[in-house]
C-alpha cells in the first residue's frame, strides 16, 4: 500500500503534508517514507480531479458551447439544421454523438472567417497550420484562448518535471506554427527562465545549451536526434545539462525515444496538440510514458470507426475526434484529426485522471497503400531501428508496369560502413526479411553512406511517393 502525501514547494520553502488542492507536486511515499518517484503538476486541482467532476464540467461547457456556435456561426446553424439538431437537443457530453463531424476540408472552405464564433474585434492572434497538404487552415485565439492554451502547455512542461528552476529551451518553429509560441507561453506560466530560440542554427543551439545549461528541450523529435548526434560528433555530451525533452508534432517509435534519452541523458516525454484544436499540449505525457493524457477539461475527445463514424469504446483503435469545449473565437465541434488512436481510462500512476490517448498509430493521411497493403511510416522505422540503424531513412514509393514499387533508403552507421561489400549486401537481405515479416510485402532495401540523406530542422521528410495518385 502506498501513502500519498503532498509536499508544496515556493521559492525553495518546503510545507510537507499539505492537502492536493493546494499541492504543486506530489511525493509518492512507500511504507518505509521514502520518496519512490516525485510529480510535478501546474494545475493539481484540474489534474487529479475526480472523474464526476471532470464530466460536469464537460456537460456544462459543451452545452453552452454548442447553444453558442449555433447562434453566431452560420457553418454550424446550418449543418446542425440539415441533421435536424437543435441547440437544446444537446443536454450533456451523451448527447455529443448527435451532432455533425467537422473535416479539414470543412476548415479549407471555412477559409478564412467562416468558422469565426466572435467578432474579429475580440481576437488578438492568428496561428496557421503549415499548408503541406493543401490550403492553410488559419484559427483565432482571443486573449482568454490564449491563456487556456499556454495552461495546457505548462501542464506539460510540469509533467516533465519544469519548475522555477528550469531553463527551457524551445526549438520548435516560432511564427504562425504553434510549437514555438505554445511551449514559450507554457514555460512562462511556469516561472521557468525561457530560451526562444526557434528552430535553425544547430551550432548556436548546442552553444545555447551548453553555455546557458538548458534543462528541458522542446523540439520535434527527429531534430532532438539530430541535436544528440551532432552533440555527441563535437564530444560535448557531458556539457549539457539537459534532463528532460518534450517532443511532438510528428511521429516517433519508442526505440526512437531510448536513442534519444540515451544520447542525451534525459527523460523523453511526448506531446500531441493540432493547430485546429488550438496547437501543442491537447495532450501530453506524464512520467509513466504510457501515454497522454487529455486536457478533458478544455476537449472531449472521441475515437469512432473512420468508415462508419461510429463512436468506438475504450481499447479499440480508431480515428481520434475533438470538442473544443472552451474555445472562444475559434471553437471546433467533433473534428475529425485523421490520427489514428487508441483511449484509456485505466488509473494512472501519476495520479491525474484525465483519459490517456496512444500516440498516433498512424495518420489517415501518412498510411500509404502500397500493392493494396496499408503501410504506415512507423511500422517500417521501428523495424530499422531494432536492427541498429539510425532514424535517418527515407521511404520512396513509385510505380513501374502499373505495379506499386516501394524501396528503404537508410544511412549506416559509421561501423556498418567499413564493412565490405558482401557483409552489405547481407544487410540488405536481413532487412528485407524484416520488412517482409512486418509489412507481409517485399521491400527494397539499400544502404546508404552516412550523412547522405537530408537532415531537417522541422518536420522530417519521410515519404517520396512518385505515383502522383492523389492530387491536393
Ligand atoms: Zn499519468
Amino acid at each position: 500500500m502506498q501513502q500519498i502525501y503532498v509536499n508544496m514547494y515556493i521559492r525553495n520553502k518546503v510545507w510537507y503534508n499539505v492537502p492536493v488542492e493546494a499541492g504543486l507536486e506530489k511525493l509518492i511515499l512507500d511504507r518505509e517514507g521514502n520518496g519512490t518517484s516525485m510529480e510535478h503538476y501546474y494545475q493539481p486541482e484540474i489534474e487529479c480531479a475526480s472523474r464526476e467532476q471532470i464530466r460536469a464540467w464537460q456537460d456544462e461547457r459543451l452545452v453552452k458551447t454548442v447553444k453558442r456556435v449555433y447562434e453566431n456561426v452560420e457553418f454550424y446553424k446550418k449543418k446542425m439544421d440539415e441533421k435536424g439538431i437543435r441547440p437544446e437537443d444537446i443536454r450533456s457530453a451523451d448527447d455529443l454523438c448527435k451532432l455533425p463531424f467537422l473535416t479539414k476540408d470543412d476548415l479549407r472552405d471555412a477559409y478564412p472567417y467562416g468558422l469565426l464564433a466572435r467578432p474579429l474585434s475580440d481576437c488578438v492572434r492568428i496561428q496557421s497550420t503549415s499548408g503541406t497538404t493543401g490550403r492553410r487552415v488559419v484559427a483565432f485565439y482571443t486573449q482568454n484562448d490564449i491563456d487556456l492554451w499556454e495552461d495546457c502547455c505548462a501542464r506539460a512542461i510540469a509533467a516533465a518535471g519544469g519548475t522555477t528552476e528550469d531553463v527551457v529551451h524551445v526549438c520548435y518553429g516560432y511564427g504562425l506554427f504553434t510549437g514555438g509560441p505554445g511551449l514559450n507561453g507554457g514555460s512562462h506560466k511556469i516561472g521557468s527562465l525561457t530560451l526562444p530560440m526557434s528552430s535553425g542554427n544547430t551550432e548556436r543551439q548546442i552553444q545555447f545549451m551548453c553555455d546557458l545549461g538548458s534543462t528541458i528541450l522542446c523540439c520535434t523529435p527527429s531534430y532532438a536526434a539530430y541535436l544528440a548526434e551532432s552533440v555527441w560528433e563535437r564530444g560535448l555530451q557531458n556539457q549539457i545539462k539537459l534532463k528532460a525533452g518534450i517532443f511532438g508534432a510528428e511521429a516517433w517509435t519508442e526505440e526512437m525515444r531510448r536513442d534519444i534519452e540515451e544520447k542525451l541523458g534525459i527523460k523523453a516525454y511526448d506531446i500531441y496538440g493540432l493547430t485546429e484544436i488550438s496547437g501543442p499540449g491537447v495532450s501530453f505525457e506524464c512520467s509513466a510514458q504510457t501515454g497522454m493524457h487529455i486536457n478533458e477539461d478544455h476537449f472531449i475527445a472521441e475515437v469512432i470507426d473512420p468508415k462508419t463514424g461510429e463512436v468506438l469504446p475504450d481499447g479499440e483503435k480508431g480515428e481520434l475526434v475533438f470538442t473544443s469545449i472552451t474555445k472562444e473565437a475559434f471553437p471546433l465541434i467533433r473534428y475529425r484529426t485523421r490520427d489514428i488512436c487508441i483511449l484509456s481510462h485505466e488509473k494512472c500512476s501519476c495520479g491525474r485522471t484525465h483519459v490517456k490517448m496512444t500516440k498516433p498509430l498512424g495518420r489517415s493521411d501518412d498510411m500509404l497503400i502500397v500493392k493494396g497493403v496499408n503501410v504506415f511510416p512507423s511500422q517500417i522505422e521501428t523495424v530499422l531501428l531494432n536492427q541498429g540503424y539510425p532514424a535517418n531513412y527515407q521511404i520512396i514509393v513509385g510505380r513501374k508496369n502499373n505495379s506499386d514499387t516501394i524501396e528503404v533508403q537508410v544511412e549506416m552507421t559509421q561501423e556498418m560502413f567499413s564493412d565490405n561489400a558482401g557483409v552489405v549486401a547481407e544487410r540488405e537481405k536481413k532487412l528485407v526479411d524484416a520488412l517482409k515479416a512486418m509489412l507481409g510485402i517485399y521491400v527494397k532495401v539499400s544502404l546508404v553512406n552516412p550523412k547522405t540523406i537530408a537532415r531537417s530542422e522541422g518536420k522530417a521528410v519521410r515519404v517520396i511517393d512518385q505515383r502522383n495518385l492523389y492530387q491536393n
